[in-house]
């Protein structure tokens, strides 16, 4: 079992002890619902034939359908999948949103490939899993390396198998077939949220200063757009980084220019920008900058027992999934580092598809500000109730949003009468 999954069941096996759940309940929280793998062939653009690994992983669909993303990795396996899925469950929860977890993946570069070879992934994964999928059973979303397009394409080729357009089986879609308004920026405005309320509540000195710095590693639909609303709110973006490196002044970067030139360079590495002379870093040398608050939104285990002695930050918001090990955080609060955990930080996502998928199957279209008020009272309402649970029970963020969350499925799971391993609908 990879670490990741593990990390993952030690969270669950750990929260539940918090809440008192027994054995049988507990091997249920942490067996998926289903696992779909399959090999998807897809003609390339030189006539040959290429086989893809993919999965779809249901995991909970105990207090609503399942819910996830789907990603295109070269390094996406089953046990990775697999832990997304179980940690979307605990998003959902935790939101107080009616949707289980799922997570959906496919081992694919999607940089080697053509954009007609990335459409036909995108549609034969679709094919592959069709009739496990829906508006009432699982609705996919966009992750690592997936965007509005593909979704575009994927609700194409599951209508096509229906019979008629079904736009709230997939979420993170062109406004133009039915996306909503604010679903682009939704994670990351969730995490603005989050830090928002965070701060109001912050006690060190420095976080209440006004000036607050602010390290971001990742810029891509999360770590980018949270750069420019942080930027817009008036915090101190020092640095930012992709996956070739980053850029750091302790002035303040100008995140707009920087983000503007990387779009119009075709997502070209943010060394390679204009204003990038005498401020390039590694991603390493990011984590351990002297700022206030550090914020991974890139991949998984980027904090370790292995860097995180070195991290200097006051608190660290988790935008991405997972970006933390067990071990990691353990270092981190012995540091009297304070860690707001990826359910919680990056649930904003999650919150604004359950807004499109609501519009979706009323037909009937909110304007953006409207979206983004609803997010911003979902978002409140989850911090505040981990706030009260943490400070009730002496417990971390981390311990208090699973606490919360997993307290929430098994409640559902007992009114259902769920309670063995595995049990059927
Ligand atoms: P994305 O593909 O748009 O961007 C990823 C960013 O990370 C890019 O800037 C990339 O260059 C950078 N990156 C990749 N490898 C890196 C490395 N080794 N070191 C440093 N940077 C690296 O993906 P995204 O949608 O922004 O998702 C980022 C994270 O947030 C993922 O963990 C994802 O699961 C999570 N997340 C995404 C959403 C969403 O709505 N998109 C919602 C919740 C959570």
């Amino acid at each position: 079992m990879s670490s990741f999954l593990q990390n993952t069941n030690t969270l669950i096996d750990h929260a539940a002890a918090l809440v008192g759940v027994d054995a049988a309940m507990l091997a249920a929280l942490k067996k998926p619902a289903r696992v779909i793998e399959v090999g998807l062939s897809v003609a390339m653009d030189d006539g040959t034939k290429k086989t893809f690994p993919a999965w779809r992983v249901q995991h909970s669909d105990a207090v609503g359908p399942f819910k996830g993303g789907i990603r295109f990795h070269p390094d996406a396996n089953l046990d990775e999948v697999s832990a997304l899925a179980s940690l979307m469950t605990w998003k959902c929860s935790l939101m107080g949103i009616p949707f289980g977890g799922a997570k959906g993946a496919v081992r694919v570069n999607p940089r080697e490939l053509s954009r007609g070879e990335v459409e036909r992934v995108s549609r034969a994964y679709v094919r592959a899993i069709a009739d496990a999928i829906g508006p009432e059973k699982d609705i996919p979303a966009p992750d690592v390396n997936t965007d509005s397009q593909i979704m575009a394409w994927m609700v194409d080729e599951y209508s096509h198998a229906r019979g008629y357009f079904v736009p709230g089986a997939f979420t993170g879609k062109p406004i133009e077939l039915e996306g909503s308004q604010g679903r682009e920026v939704a994670t990351a405005f969730g995490g603005f949220v989050t830090l928002r309320e965070y701060l109001k509540q912050a006690s060190d000195l420095s976080l209440a200063s006004g000036d607050v710095t602010v390290a971001i590693q990742g810029v891509g639909n999360v770590g980018g757009h949270l750069a420019e609303m942080l930027h817009q709110g008036g915090f101190k973006v020092v640095a930012l980084s992709d996956s070739k490196g980053g850029l750091y002044n302790p002035d303040g970067l100008n995140v707009a220019t920087l983000l503007e030139e990387k779009k119009t360079k075709s997502n070209a590495p943010l060394s390679d920008m204009r204003e990038a002379a005498d401020k390039k870093i590694t991603n390493k040398e990011l984590l351990e900058l002297d700022v206030e608050v550090l914020v991974p939104a890139a991949l998984e285990a980027q904090i370790t027992e292995k860097n995180a002695d070195a991290v200097r930050a006051i608190v660290v918001v988790e935008m991405a999934n997972g970006p933390i090990t067990a071990a990691g955080e353990e270092a981190l609060i012995q540091k009297g580092i304070e860690v707001i955990p990826d359910i919680l930080a990056n649930g904003g996502g999650v919150v604004g598809s359950y807004f499109e998928w609501v519009q979706n199957l009323q037909r009937f279209y909110w304007e953006e500000a409207e979206v983004l008020e609803k997010i911003d009272k979902v978002v409140t309402a989850a911090f505040h109730g981990v706030m009260r649970m943490k400070k009730e029970h002496d417990m971390t963020w981390r311990e208090a949003a699973y606490a919360k969350a997993i307290a929430r499925v098994v409640r559902a799971m007992e009114l259902r009468g769920r309670r063995e391993e595995g049990a059927p609908l």
